[in-house]
């Protein structure tokens, strides 16, 4: 499968990582909008929010719960930060594999 985040997840692409389990992996974005800009994934190939499956209540919540531990990584959880997931042509999404930009740092603002 042509796909961006499984070359980083299987290795063939490199990735400075924050955080890796059998299920989930975090690694800075390569164009960061903040000073803190992850991007967590689940290892397994979900298209987006729109494809995941009852089966992946599980590993949603284990993704949900990781992204905790990064925030605290990152020193963001104290002062707050950002989780983001674009969604198709409307949402801007680019890469069609289940991310959650997680973004801080620095004061954010809510502009449209
Ligand atoms: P989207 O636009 O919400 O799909 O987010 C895709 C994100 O992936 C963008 O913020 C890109 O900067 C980021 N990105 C693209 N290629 C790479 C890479 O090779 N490493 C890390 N981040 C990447």
């Amino acid at each position: 499968m042509d796909c961006l985040f499984c070359k980083i997840v299987n290795g063939d692409i490199p990735s400075k990582k924050v955080y890796e389990d059998e299920h989930v992996l975090a690694f800075h974005d390569i164009n960061p909008v903040a000073p803190v800009h992850v991007l967590m994934i689940p290892k397994k190939h979900i298209q987006s929010v729109l494809a995941i499956e009852p089966e992946d209540k599980e590993l949603i919540g284990h993704l949900h719960l990781s992204l905790q531990k990064v925030a605290e990584t990152m020193g963001v959880n104290e002062d707050g930060f950002r989780i983001v997931t674009n969604i198709g042509k409307h949402g801007q999404q680019t890469v069609f594999h289940l991310h959650y930009h997680l973004i801080g740092g620095r004061q954010l603002e809510w502009q449209f």
